[in-house]
């Protein structure tokens, strides 16, 4: 096994590093691109580790399923030149074996594989008395549990330094986005995981080189820990994932061109106290209103029970829709809010009828 680099940064340090900044191949492919990618990459000054996938999990046969093995070799020597640490995507408890076997410095599972608890707990094994950090991928289906189940399999094997990689999740059909980043849940699963990293993958959210920055811009504004994006020394002829990966050049422009704001300044707090005092007075206001609107649900619940009406009036419905649109509107509300709100409102103000005509 080759000497740990001088020049390099030790683990701890990556890990503790904000933001964290990962690129590389989606797959490595042959040792010259291996190579030449992290010398570019390393040239920037703006990569904390190396990613490249060796094994890939492919959703159809006869993809590129990835180079094997022998790409760990390449990577260690990548590292040897650069020294820039490793990070690798591992699936089964042999990949884990051999990772740990070419000393890669950070692991990660993939989303196909958070999907599945028996994938998650053999790599979970795997790690067992392992000191190396693990990132783990959102599933590909947006249920957070899976998500939380992964990183409680990983830290149940002994696993210190977990983080989680945001990267979007697959819906039927074209979309602007290869993979929609739903924010809301990971918003949910910063907030159900206190402390625990974040790093967001707007190659795989996006699919495509156009909006990369305005996703990777998107999660830093959600005060993402860093970003894991692929690059490639010839994009256009990778052998995977070919429209979103981007030259090392480009990943410098992208990532110069991105705002990286504070997390919080002290002369900010008494102006953003006065703002969200505010916010919380309104907040009040509209909580009493909806109890207000509720009681009258109720009322109507009554009246309907007494006078064996159904609950759901479709004209009535379509009626406070079509409305609200056009009030929304000129008071700069999107339409995609007044449905969701006005959904949510519809929804109780059923069972509160429900309740009351049912008991
Ligand atoms: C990858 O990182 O190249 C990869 C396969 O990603 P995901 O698991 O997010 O599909
Ligand atoms: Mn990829």
């Amino acid at each position: 096994m080759e000497a740990t680099q001088t020049s390099q940064k030790t683990v701890d340090q990556v890990w503790a590093k904000r933001p964290l900044i990962i690129s590389g191949p989606c797959s490595a492919e042959t040792e010259e691109q291996v190579i030449e990618t992290a010398t570019q990459l390393a040239k920037t000054g703006k990569i904390d580790a190396l990613r490249a996938g060796i094994w890939k999990p492919r959703t159809r046969p006869g993809s590129f399923e990835g180079i094997g093995t022998k790409g760990l070799a390449w990577l260690q020597q990548a590292r040897k030149i650069t020294g820039l640490p490793l990070a690798v995507e591992v699936a089964t408890a042999k990949q884990v074996e051999d990772a740990l076997h070419f000393d890669i410095d950070i692991l990660w599972i993939g989303a196909r594989t958070t999907v599945n608890p028996f994938s998650v707990q053999e790599v979970a094994d795997a790690l067992r008395g392992v000191k190396l950090p693990v990132l783990i991928k959102n599933p590909i289906n947006p249920d957070l549990e899976l998500w939380i189940g992964a990183a409680e399999r990983v830290a149940k094997a002994g696993v210190e330094k977990i983080g989680l990689i945001h990267r979007g999740f697959s819906s039927y059909g074209n979309t602007e986005y290869r993979n929609a980043p739903m924010w809301h849940l990971a918003i949910e699963m910063k907030r159900r995981n206190p402390g625990m990293m974040m790093i967001c993958d707007p190659s795989h959210i996006s699919g495509r080189r156009d909006i990369l920055q305005a996703v990777a811009q998107k999660s830093l504004d959600l005060d993402y820990d860093g970003l894991m994006i692929e690059s490639h020394i010839d994009p256009d002829n990778a052998w995977s994932d070919a429209k979103q990966q981007v030259t090392p050049a480009k990943l410098v422009e992208l990532l110069d061109g991105l705002l990286w704001r504070r997390e919080m300044v002290e002369e900010a707090a008494p102006v953003l106290d006065k703002l969200r005092e505010q916010i919380n007075h309104i907040d009040d206001e509209l909580m009493q209103l909806l109890s207000q609107r509720m009681k009258i649900a109720d009322n109507i619940g009554q009246f309907k029970k007494d006078n064996n009406i159904t609950i759901l009036q479709t004209n009535r419905w379509n009626e406070i829709l079509e409305k609200a649109f056009k009030k929304g509107e000129k008071l700069g509300l999107t339409k995609e809010f007044i449905v969701k709100y006005f959904d949510a409102v519809h929804m109780e103000s059923i069972n509160h009828q429900n309740n009351i005509m049912n008991s």
